[in-house]
């Protein structure tokens, strides 16, 4: 076990909750109680007259990325992004995820979503949660796919089917590989309802999946207490995901008009990773000719009808897609700040679709049911009982989205640990 002394408190700081701003206030943190797992808490928030020492200075939530794969080459390789994880053991994998994890922590990012998940996520996850490495909380959802789907096609064809991610054809595999993926420890399961970009030799345009695939997929995830979330380019897949009940839809790049009701109505968050299909649509990241021109198509009418639906309502969250590769660990805050341009959104809206909304989009918000559970703080917040997950940095991005820059982060603390910077006390 860590013996860490509390921190002293950051008394007289600026603080932005996650909703607003709450001015000076006394912070504070302590551990949770909890030996088997090295969490803090927040402890005191009460108002105080602002300090001087904190002049120019604020506190926010630590962000949370709902959509990241970690693995992946962390040394700057410049190609190989689909061959690396054929050459590369799982013991090495894990160190790179790790690597990548861990640029995220300095961006001032606390929590990461992995969206495609398996024993090597899985390990990881069990050891930061142990305390045994300093990185993002990490959750990890399984990958369900059909063979031919979007997740089966990230290995080259001819590549021994032994090195494939597992797949599942007809209702009971479907179940089966949820279970699977329950039982190694995943908490959550990852679905597409469409074909995917950088998936290699299919088109957004597939169907991915009978209705009766994911009816069974979805049921069965919620049974085990699992999350589903749904990879869908096309306004095709959206409306197959929200008739199927997920829980968050990812991309979503088709979506705009009458859609957006349906998806509030729905109540589903919605990740949209811009960067990644700027990048892969102007060609700045290595590309095939194929991808760039499916993704050049679907970006063509985004932003007017993402501009849209963030007007209408739709509840935009943090959601990277983040693989070093095509996007990198710790670009978080130019994702959230390209978002409040395409969506027009204020400052304040910008920083609740990287805490307060991204939590609950991941079940660890105030209301969520799964934020009682084992090591379960709720995140996305600063209050008293909320996980002290917190970035300080210069300026109050709450009313500049300029300010919501990883220059200006002043420290980032991580279950109560300072893991990059220094507290200014
Ligand atoms: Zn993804």
């Amino acid at each position: 076990m860590h013996h860490r002394s509390t921190p002293s408190p950051l008394d007289g700081i600026d603080v932005w909750d996650g909703h607003e701003p709450l001015g000076a206030r006394r912070l504070a943190w302590a551990p949770s109680g909890t030996d088997a797992s090295p969490d803090a808490v927040v402890s005191d928030l009460r108002p105080v007259p602002p300090s001087p020492r904190y002049e120019g200075l604020s506190v926010i939530p630590g962000l949370i990325d709902t959509h990241v794969h970690l693995i992946g080459n962390a040394g700057g390789a410049a190609s190989g992004f689909l061959t690396w994880p054929l050459v590369t053991p799982p013991t090495e994998q894990v160190l790179h995820g790790l690597a990548h994890a861990r640029q995220a922590l300095a961006g001032g990012v606390t929590t990461l979503r992995d969206l495609s998940a398996d024993e090597v996520q899985f390990s990881l996850a069990r050891a930061v949660e142990a305390g045994l490495v300093e990185a993002p909380r990490l959750l990890a959802h399984g990958m369900v796919s059909m063979t031919g789907g979007h997740g089966d096609m990230f290995v080259p064809p001819g590549v021994d089917p032994r090195l494939r991610k597992p797949t599942a054809d007809g209702v009971d595999a479907c179940r089966a590989l949820v279970r699977a993926h329950a039982r190694a420890g995943a908490t959550g399961i990852k679905i597409a309802t469409s074909g995917g970009l950088l998936s290699d030799g299919d088109k957004p345009s597939w169907r991915n999946h009978t209705v009766a695939e994911i009816d069974a997929i979805v049921d069965e995830s919620h049974a085990l207490g699992l999350l589903v979330a749904a990879h869908a380019h096309t306004t095709e897949g959206i409306r197959i995901a929200l008739r199927a009940g997920v829980d968050s839809l990812e991309h979503a790049t088709q979506l705009g008009g009458e859609l957006a009701a349906d998806v509030i109505a729905a109540g589903v968050p919605v990740a949209p990773t811009l960067l990644i299909n700027d990048a892969i649509a102007d060609g700045t990241v290595a590309v095939t000719p194929d991808q760039q021109a499916a993704a050049r198509e679907l970006v063509a009418t985004r932003d007017a009808g993402f501009a849209a639906a963030a007007a209408a309502g739709v509840d935009f969250v943090l959601g990277t897609d983040a693989n070093g590769f095509h996007v990198r660990f710790g670009a978080q805050m130019d994702e959230l700040r390209r978002m409040g341009e395409v969506f027009g959104w204020s400052p304040e809206r910008v920083l609740e679709a990287g805490t307060s909304r991204a939590a609950a989009a991941i079940g660890r918000g105030a209301s969520s049911a799964v934020g009682a559970g084992s090591g379960g703080a709720v995140l996305g917040r600063i209050a008293v009982g909320a996980a002290a997950d917190l970035v300080v940095m210069h300026g109050r991005p709450w009313r500049d989205s300029g300010a919501l820059d990883t220059a200006n982060i002043v420290a980032v603390v991580a279950r109560g640990r300072v893991v990059a910077g220094a507290l200014p006390i």
